[in-house]
């Protein structure tokens, strides 16, 4: 099968009006992979690209009827979901997602656990974090936290977990994996990341694999598509995924690009990563996947609004 609606993919997610996050970023980065979107709204922020002004969350059982009346119709091969907003919300989500389960046709679920916005505004109440490790994850095929909510998920009354570099990002996916029984995908947009430390994570651990992604020709320069290689910071940004069910770790490195067209990121690479997966890649690489996709939509943004503008979706 080679038509859209045979890689429907479903994003339950906040709305961002000014088109970069949410549910927007979504929908057009399902639709550059060739997927046919589907978009239950949590919630509707008003905000644009220099921050959050608002948040006005859809009554739950509204959150339940656009669920059902989407997959009462849709052929859906893949979950994204981003901005669940509240307790009471993420429950009524989960609880639908668990029928689907109990019924057997639950697709996979990559949860992006959005807990603020780069601008700092609560988009998870603190309430709602609970109901999303202990009903939302056990159904999810992969869960995408960036640094902050990685330490906030593994924080318990008596510990603080700090990360700081690869090697506390591998300790860090191997017990948030363990404390939740799903692949995780921490993502290293906040950490300082070499060459050398590529190397480390070898030699320490030999269920690492590294995937090299843009980083060198042949001639051992340094590549980028749009960009001119003098402007690019040899800094390199990883991710880095540990699936349980192998017990092995892959770390996806590629160069730093500066940029202030970074607004939605996270929604993308998550929605690009269900996107892989409608498309029946294997987890390992949908990340690879969506991982590149994200990258070359910052590397080729042209600049939107006065803030933190959007990537690029259409490349
Ligand atoms: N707004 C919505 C609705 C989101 O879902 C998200 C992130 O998931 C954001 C804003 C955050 O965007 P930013 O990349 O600016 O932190």
């Amino acid at each position: 099968m080679t038509t859209a609606e045979a890689r429907g993919a479903l994003t339950i997610a906040g709305s961002d009006p000014s088109g970069g996050a949410g549910i927007q970023a979504d929908l057009k980065t399902f639709a550059a992979h060739g997927c046919y979107g589907a978009s239950v709204i949590t919630s509707l922020t008003a905000q644009n690209t220099t921050g959050v002004q608002g948040v006005h969350a859809v009554p739950p059982d509204f959150v339940v009827q656009q669920l059902r009346m989407v997959f009462d119709d849709i052929d859906i091969k893949a979950i994204k979901t981003g901005m669940l907003y509240d307790a009471v919300i993420a429950a009524e989500v989960a609880k639908v997602l668990k029928e689907r389960q109990a019924a057997g046709k639950l697709a996979p679920v990559v949860c992006d656990p959005v807990c603020v916005s780069t601008s700092g505004h609560t988009l998870l109440k603190p309430d709602a974090l609970d109901v999303l490790v202990s009903q939302v994850f056990p159904l999810t095929t992969l869960i995408t936290p960036n640094k902050p909510e990685t330490e906030l998920l593994l924080k318990t009354p008596n510990s603080e977990v700090k990360i700081e570099s690869l090697a506390d990002m591998y300790t860090a996916a191997v017990e948030l994996s363990k404390k939740t029984s799903t692949a995780v995908l921490v993502k290293g947009g906040h950490v300082v990341s070499s060459l050398k430390n590529l190397e480390e994570i070898t030699q320490k651990h030999s269920n690492v694999e590294v995937v090299k992604q843009n980083l060198y020709d042949e001639n051992m320069e340094i590549l980028l598509v749009g960009r001119d290689p003098k402007e690019l910071n040899p800094e390199i940004v990883v991710d880095l995924l540990y699936q349980p069910d192998t017990q092995s770790a892959v770390v996806y490195a590629r160069p730093r690009i500066e940029s202030t067209s970074t607004h939605g990121t996270g929604c993308t690479l998550s929605a690009a990563i269900a996107s892989g997966l409608a498309q029946g890649l294997s987890l390992k690489d949908a990340v690879a996947q969506g991982a590149l996709y994200t990258h070359f939509g910052i590397a080729t943004a042209q600049p939107i609004g006065k803030g933190y503008g959007p990537l690029n979706h259409l490349h």
